[in-house]
């Protein structure tokens, strides 16, 4: 799939929730030099993207309108044959009112390789979402997807409306604006006023809304609370089958939307537990490694090697195996200043202490082996030691847009802090997105690990509102629930 340079894939998003992409879409985001991405694209799965990838947005700007068709068949067509692996993402599936065809077309004409990647579309997911098949054997054997908007009729779409009234399931892509069109057309045409209708806005997401009403009712309802896009207008007997609650909606977590704050480029498993109860959950800031190159201490010299991350652990072995050096032939013994490092030094098959038993066997040269972090860091517990650096983590400037979007969509209400580092790190980088504290005090709900952590917020300005007894996923994902039932969101 695609080793030769200069290649296109046309890529289906999903509707949104970033676990809808395809494991195909997400190895190709991945690989991508650059992306060209729609407005309706999920910002946290550009975090899936190279740190050096170039990201062209192809949505509406303050200062732009959109960027044409046209434009963008060009840039398509110059990135690759500018040798670029280019992604082209779009929003559900880029068949259904996608333009694809429009894009696929251009490559065609211009020579250029290139693969069409589908993606669950709007109709579909945000329907599955809220609970209701778009097929079942007793409330519907046929299903349609419709644009809701045409250019050609002032915006009203031109269709067979006798035809479409057979249908027992329509989904209205785009269709909002049009809405009491749509409906009555659909009257006009024999569907009974009676026939449910779902409006579905950000289906699968966390700010997932939706009003239910029928034919007859939607749209005066839909009038009255100014429901607006991107929405899908689910028509049928299957509507009947939502329930209060969706399985979705119904997730403890539903409606939550994190930012987990980190200060280096492993993932937290709490923040993945969270996940799983239905949270959105932005890691934040995205760090990148970049490895220490320089010539090494001779590690046989030292008695006792201190490793402060399992990064620095990998480093330490790769060099080893780099440099052709056995393992056997050190004696030092090998100390994990976390739980994460001793683990990370016993998956190499070698005996690890904690740091804490460190004074205890105290025998001679120590080497302590970190990131820069470390080595501004003063460790007098060590006393004596020589230090040497593993590697650096520089923060990849892509999360600032991908968080600067994400405010800007009101899509972050709780800000979770699990170390007085982590308050350091977000405070700072944070700062090119015009955020403050108290600026995100007032847009979140803080939620901190423990005492360091509350200590640190508190003396940097910020207003907490909780504070875990215990840095587990139960205590944390109570204290988010709490914090989102204050908000009256749920
Ligand atoms: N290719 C996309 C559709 C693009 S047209 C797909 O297959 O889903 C854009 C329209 O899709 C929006 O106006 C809206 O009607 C619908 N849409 C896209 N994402 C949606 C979402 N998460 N929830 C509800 N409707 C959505």
């Amino acid at each position: 799939m695609g080793e030769q340079k200069g290649y296109v894939f046309l890529v289906g998003a999903g509707p949104g929730d970033v676990r809808l992409l395809t494991l195909k879409g997400e190895q190709v985001i991945k690989e991508a030099d650059v992306i060209l991405y729609d407005r309706l694209v999920n910002p946290l799965l550009l975090e899936l993207a190279k740190p050096e990838a170039e990201l062209v947005y192809c949505g509406k700007l303050p200062d732009r309108h959109l960027l044409r068709q046209e434009s963008i068949n060009e840039l398509l067509v110059a990135y690759s044959q500018a040798g670029k692996r280019v992604v082209r993402l779009k929003g559900g599936d880029p068949s259904v009112f996608g333009r694809v065809g429009e894009e696929a077309q251009a490559l065609e004409q211009a020579g250029i390789r290139y693969e069409i990647v589908p993606g669950i579309t709007a109709g579909i997911g945000a329907a599955t979402y809220v609970g209701v098949p778009v097929t079942h054997r007793d409330h519907g054997a046929s299903f349609a997807m419709v644009t809701g908007h045409d250019k050609s009729d002032n915006g009203r779409p031109l269709l067979d409306w006798r035809g479409l009234a057979t249908i027992d399931t329509i989904a209205f892509y785009m269709g909002v604006k049009n809405l009491p069109y749509i409906c009555e057309q659909l009257l006009a045409h024999g569907k009974p006023g009676q026939t449910p209708v779902l409006l579905i806005q950000w289906g699968t997401l966390g700010k997932q809304k939706v009003l239910e009403g029928t034919i007859a009712t939607i749209s005066a309802e839909a009038s009255r609370v100014g429901f607006s896009n991107p929405a899908i207008t689910l028509i049928g007997d299957v509507a009947k089958l939502r329930t209060k609650e969706s399985w979705f909606e119904r997730q403890p977590l539903f409606g939550t939307h994190l930012l987990f704050a980190r200060t280096g480029s492993g993932k937290s498993e709490i923040a993945a537990g969270l996940t799983e109860l239905g949270a959105t959950v932005f890691e934040y800031p995205r760090f990148q490694t970049i490895w220490e190159t320089a010539p090494v201490p001779s590690f046989a010299e030292f008695q006792e090697i201190i490793f402060h991350s399992p990064a620095s652990v990998n480093w330490f072995f790769a060099k080893l195996k780099e440099l052709r050096i056995d393992i056997r032939s050190l004696t030092a013994d090998l100390y994990g200043a976390s739980g994460k490092s001793v683990k990370a030094i016993e998956s190499y098959t070698c005996l690890a202490y904690p740091v804490t038993k460190l004074t205890r066997h105290q025998q001679g040269k120590r080497l302590v082996i970190g990131d820069e972090r470390v080595e501004k860091r003063q460790l007098p517990d060590y006393g004596s030691y020589q230090f040497c650096r593993s590697h650096r983590e520089t923060v990849v400037a892509q999360s600032h847009m991908t968080c600067r979007r994400l405010l800007e969509e009101d899509r972050l209400d709780t800000i979770v802090f699990p170390s007085a580092e982590a308050v350091r790190v977000v405070t700072e980088e944070i700062k090119v997105c015009s955020e403050t504290p108290a600026s995100l005090s007032s847009r979140a709900a803080v939620i901190c690990f423990g005492p360091a952590s509350a200590n640190e917020a508190r003396r940097l300005g910020y207003e907490i509102r909780e504070t875990l007894q215990e840095p587990t996923r139960e205590a944390l994902s109570e204290a988010v629930m709490k914090a989102h039932f204050a908000k009256g969101r749920v």
